[in-house]
Order: C-alpha cells, then structure tokens, then sequence
C-alpha cells in the first residue's frame, strides 16, 4: 500500500557545523519511529527557511548528528496510537517541527494540521512557517493599526512578503527595502506602498520624510547585526522595533538606556512561543489558511530543489539571490 512505509529513506545529515560542504545527501538513513504525540509522515514538500542555515553553521546550537528543517508536507503514514488529535493514514497535512530534510518525519502532532482541498501541498508546505511568522509579528509583537506606518526589511523574501501581503490588508502604510533593484518589483507586488534599495537610497532620511519627520510605529527587523542601530533611528516615539532574525548576523549586546530617548518598546520574538500550543496553532493556521482560500494570499515559491541540492539552496539563501520561498522535494 502506498502508505506502507519503507525501512531506509534519503535525507539530508550533518554531522558538524560550517558551511554547505556539511550537508550530506543519504539514501540509507533510518526511518524514524514515531513516538507519543508524533505522527510518521512522508513529505512530499520540505520548506527551506533561514534557521536552517543559522543550525548548519553553529550561529544556534543543536546536537549533532542532525537532520535539520523545520517543516513539509505530506502524507500520514501511520500517527502514534496515543496520537490526540487523531490523525488517519492518508491525510494530508502539514507540520512544523524538526528533521524536516528527508523523506520521512516523525512530526509532532500538536503542529501537524491537515491542508484544506482548496490548498496545495507546495502552497501549504511554502505558507506555514514564513506566514505564521508574519501574522504573530503583525498581530502579538507589534498589533498593527489602520493607518500605521511601518517599515518591513528585506520584502522581497520570503517572511518579508508575507508581512508586506498582511499590512496591506489592515490598510498599515508599508516602507520595505530591498537588496537590489531587482527585487523591487517583488516588494511592490507584495503590497509595500514604498520600496527603497540597500546601499542606494537614505533609508533614515526617506522614513522621516514619508512621516514627517516623526519616525514609523513599527520595525520588522529581520535582518539583525547590520541594520538594528539604523532600525531605531526609524522608529517614532512610543513606536516598536521587531527584531526578529540574523540574517546579517546576530544584533550584538546593547544599552537598554538607548530606548528612552523615544520610548521605544523592543521585541525579539521567537514564532515557536507564539504557537506552542494546539490552540494557539490551530488558531493562527487556519486563519492563515484562510487568508489563502478566500483572501487572496498569494504565496511565492522561488524555486523547488531537488533534495540532493540542497547546498546550491542554502547558498542561494544566504547569497541574497532568492525572492519568496524555497522548497525541496524528496
Ligand atoms: P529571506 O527570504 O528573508 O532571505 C533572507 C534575506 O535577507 C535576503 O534575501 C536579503 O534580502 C536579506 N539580507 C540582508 N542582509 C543580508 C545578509 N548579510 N546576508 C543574507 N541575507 C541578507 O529568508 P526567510 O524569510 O527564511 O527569513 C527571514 C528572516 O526572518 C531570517 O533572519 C530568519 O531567521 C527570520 N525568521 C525568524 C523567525 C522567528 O521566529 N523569530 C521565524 C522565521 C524567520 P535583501 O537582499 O532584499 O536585503
């Protein structure tokens, strides 16, 4: 039977971190068994997200030998009997957890939700971590108002589009930047109102001149070390900054003293503390869920790689060369 699972799968290890020479291809990984509150899955789509890099390289800590991603879709092969809730052989589905890079996932049932006819595996599979993150940003870190400005870096990619789609539908103002000139038909199309290019434009200069002079109610900081310091000087009195990556690197250590000249409120979430549990999860996905069916969400998929390049995938990432998601199929 087609749910009938194999004894070894393909999958990415590593065993060390560094760069992507550390990400191994294998076609004779053990298949994982699932256990209490694990459902055995068989991804049909593996989504890249920026983490996995920040794993690799030892930026974030985990043991070793791993197997890193953190979510797919596909298909339930057969969930742990003390499973709640209950899910069936066949259902399709999408999960958010670890050891994502391989053909078959123990994923944990408590974010493990079943995909909606209306939405494909690649969409679902390319929605759910970067537009969870988008909407717990945009709803807990920093509840965005009508009429808000707010300034999204790197809108191009693949959390920034998500974010730049969400504003626009609570009618917030979004100034974006971009990398390049290229990507800033990409932002436009998500929905920034502005959009002003790394290295080119005065990014602090136009931001107060867009409201005059007072600064925008909310920073979603994604790109860390590089941009933090020039991220407060954007931000208006009372106002947020969200600082929620590394893509740059890590932001290093600061006075919090900085933060009275304005009132600023610093966040530095993380998405898995928005969404650790079943009701917090299955609040925000089928809202996201929603928003794709019946809202006109779009996602964006840069490219689907085959698994075994997956170290051409974590250097398009990292080499700014991507815009919107990236997916692997096993
Ligand atoms: P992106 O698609 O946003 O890719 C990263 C982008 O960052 C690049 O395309 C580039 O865009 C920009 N960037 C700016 N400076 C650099 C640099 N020095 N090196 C590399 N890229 C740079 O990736 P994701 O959507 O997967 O993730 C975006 C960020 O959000 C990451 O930092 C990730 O860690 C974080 N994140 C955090 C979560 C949380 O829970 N806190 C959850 C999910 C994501 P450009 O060229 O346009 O500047």
């Amino acid at each position: 039977a087609s749910t009938q699972a194999a004894k070894t799968m393909k999958g990415i290890l590593i065993e060390k971190t560094g760069g992507t020479e550390v990400l191994q291809y294998k076609t004779d990984l053990p298949l994982p068994e699932p256990k209490e509150g694990e459902v055995l899955v068989k991804n049909d789509f593996i989504g890249i997200n920026y983490i996995d890099t920040y794993f690799r390289t030892g930026l974030y800590t985990s043991p070793k030998p791993e197997i890193l991603g953190k979510e797919a879709s596909g298909i339930v092969v057969s969930p742990h009997q003390t499973t709640s809730p209950s899910f069936q052989p066949g259902d399709r589905v999408v999960w958010m957890g670890g050891s994502g890079y391989a053909e078959y996932t123990a994923a944990p049932a408590v974010r493990t939700i079943k995909i909606p006819d209306s939405i494909s595996s690649p969409d679902a599979c390319a929605a759910i971590l970067q537009g969870l993150t988008a909407l717990t940003l945009t709803e807990e870190a920093h509840a965005v108002k009508k009429g808000d400005w707010v300034l999204v870096l790197a809108a191009s990619g693949g959390v920034g589009g998500w974010l730049c789609q969400i504003l626009q539908a609570k009618g917030a103002h979004t100034i974006a930047t971009v990398g390049n000139e290229a990507k800033v038909v990409v932002a436009k199309e998500n929905g920034s109102e502005i959009v002003l290019v790394e290295g080119k434009d005065n990014i602090v200069g136009k931001v107060k001149e867009l409201t005059g002079g007072a600064g925008v109610a909310a920073v979603f900081d994604s790109v860390g070390k590089d941009t933090f310091d020039r991220s407060l000087e954007c931000v208006a009195r009372k106002g947020t900054l969200a600082s929620f990556g590394n893509s740059s690197g890590a932001v290093a250590p600061f006075s919090i003293s900085k933060l009275s000249a304005k009132n600023v409120r610093i966040v530095r979430p993380s998405l898995f503390n928005y969404i650790s549990t079943r009701d917090e999860f299955d609040h925000y996905a089928n809202k996201l869920f929603k928003m794709m069916a019946e809202e006109h969400f779009k996602t964006r998929i840069h490219e689907t790689y085959p698994l075994k390049d997956v170290a051409r995938a974590h250097d398009d990432l990292e080499g700014r060369k991507t815009m919107g998601k990236l997916l692997m199929t096993p």
